[in-house]
């Protein structure tokens, strides 16, 4: 569903991404892993073009959306992304919070986005907290109703940026378990973490970056449990 072919990113004079290149397939999820500065988030935000690659290409469902010629709002409707920070409108309720996006940019009516915001509210467990605002909610909660606002939008691929990094530890795994059914459902996952344990249960194919480039990628078992380089190696020891 997504492929990645030799894409690199530069700001200046510095070049963050140095030719990646990996694929996920349709209902795959593949974590990407690696030390901080490595790449990983300008490799996200390079799939759904929040950043211009400087070379290569990203295609989604067999669209290229590095195509010039390619319509990318569009094309930036296929994917769903959940950042660190959950980013939801302070002055909107949940509920709200999940029908905006869907009324302004799907066009649906009121009934419709609001039928659908219930049910992925519900599908993430916070179904009773429609008619919250996001203050009120825990850091857990209100990035359940991102992952929720991204999922009524009807992604062919979910992107995850270290989606629990910013929660307390008790309340992480409320997240990943959200994660790991939408993972069971069959969802195309494409998600940057610290959890190792998360990725070695869920994910298909784990990805180690470093430096801009993948040193080294496989079956979560295996580059997690039996890493190759000496590099994944140092990296597994600091973060396990
Ligand atoms: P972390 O684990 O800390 O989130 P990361 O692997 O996600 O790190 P990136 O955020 O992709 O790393 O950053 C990689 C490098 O690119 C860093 O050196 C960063 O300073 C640089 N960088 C990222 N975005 C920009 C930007 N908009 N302008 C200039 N440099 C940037
Ligand atoms: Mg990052």
């Amino acid at each position: 569903a997504v492929e990645i072919k030799d894409l690199h990113k530069s700001f200046g004079e510095l070049e963050v991404l140095k030719g990646i290149d990996f694929t996920v397939d349709q209902g795959q999820v593949v974590c990407v892993i690696g030390p901080s500065g490595s790449g990983k988030s300008t490799l996200l935000r390079c799939v759904n073009l929040l950043e211009q690659p400087t070379k290569g290409t990203v295609r989604v469902g067999g669209v290229e959306l590095t195509d010039p010629d390619v319509d990318i709002d569009a094309a930036r409707r296929r994917l769903g992304m959940v950042f660190q920070s959950f980013n939801l409108f302070p002055h909107m309720t949940a509920l709200q919070n999940v029908m905006i996006a869907q009324r302004r940019v799907l066009k649906r009516g009121s009934g419709e986005a609001e039928r659908v915001a219930r049910a992925n509210l519900e599908k993430v467990g916070v179904a009773d907290k429609c008619d919250v605002y996001p203050a009120q909610l825990s850091g857990g909660q209100q990035q359940r109703v991102a992952i929720a606002r991204a999922l009524a939008m009807d992604p062919d691929l979910m992107l995850f940026d270290e989606p629990t990094s910013a929660l307390d530890p008790e309340l992480v795994g409320d997240v990943l378990s959200v994660m790991r059914d939408l993972a069971r459902d069959g969802m195309t996952m494409l998600v940057v973490t610290h959890e190792m344990g998360f990725a070695r249960e869920v994910a298909d194919r784990v990805v180690f970056m470093d430096g801009g480039v993948i040193v080294e990628e496989g079956p979560a078992d295996q580059v997690i449990g039996d890493p190759r380089h000496a590099r994944t190696r140092t990296f597994l020891s600091r973060v396990l």
